[in-house]
């Protein structure tokens, strides 16, 4: 069976209480062998670490959500620093910026933003950047920062123009594709990711969130990114195989998960 590597998904959240251990079960029946957990916020990045420390299929990501800035405590940022350094961690975030809920002032999230870039260079692990009605924002910052220094990450359920996907992988960032790519009315981006180069491509669920059709509107989970993958080989025109074994091997390459599984 093909190993697939959901790259995104919050198996620390409610939504998946008292059922964790079957989501991660039914995932790793499906193929869905690595899973990485990502944190919003100091105790969300905790739990993800503990998940990980847990599970042999899970690895975590820390960091401070856009949404989750304002109500960040001055010792969190310090704590999200030593966790980065924790070896089951393999990547900085979620941060980025999100002007559609508008829960954190702009400045404030551009201000976590440089932070987690900084400190993805200061441990060497990638960063995952959320970035929701802020492209251009989103864009003028990480140009910024890469004047500093080459920038190692990846923009987390893309959804931006061609033209944004181009910039991003300009930068050398990889694009990751979340169940958006197969609702309706999403033409422009399943083209932007049918378009993109094959070795820069991943794949996730961003579950409990973002369910993929044919499950679109339920609970999602990592088992479900298989219907992504799916409805990307058909738009790309190449076998489901193929695609499986590239996007996990530019996963590992990204994020690394150097042990065998057991
Ligand atoms: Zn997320």
């Amino acid at each position: 069976m093909d190993e697939l590597f959901d790259t995104h998904c919050h198996l620390d959240e409610d939504a998946f209480l008292n059922e964790r251990d079957d989501v991660i079960e039914r995932a790793i029946a499906l193929g869905v062998t690595r899973m990485l957990s990502i944190g919003t916020t100091l105790a969300s990045s905790q739990r993800a670490i503990e998940l990980a420390e847990r599970e042999l299929h899970v690895r975590a990501a820390v960091g401070i959500h856009p949404n989750y800035c304002s109500g960040t405590q001055p010792t969190d940022w310090s704590e999200i620093c030593q966790m980065a350094r924790h070896p089951l961690v393999l990547a900085v975030g979620e941060t980025g910026l999100d002007q559609y809920w508008k829960q954190t002032p702009i400045e404030l999230q551009q201000d976590y933003f440089r932070r987690h870039i900084e400190l993805s260079w200061e441990v060497k692990k990638p960063f995952i950047v959320h970035c929701r009605d802020a492209e251009p924002e989103t864009l003028l910052l990480l140009e910024e920062m890469s004047r500093i220094a080459p920038l190692c990450g990846l923009m987390h359920s893309f959804a931006g123009s061609a033209e944004t996907a181009r910039k991003c992988l300009e930068l050398g960032l990889y694009l990751s594709f979340s169940g958006m790519i197969t609702y309706k009315r999403n033409e422009a981006l399943l083209a932007v990711a049918t378009e993109a180069p094959l070795d820069r491509i991943l794949i996730e669920t961003d579950a409990p969130y973002l369910a993929p059709v044919p499950l679109r509107g339920k609970r999602n989970e990592p088992a479900h990114v298989r219907y992504t993958l799916g409805k990307l080989a058909d738009a790309r025109q190449i076998d489901r195989h193929e695609l499986a074994t590239t996007t996990t091997a530019n996963a590992l390459r990204l994020l690394g998960w150097p042990a065998p599984l057991a």
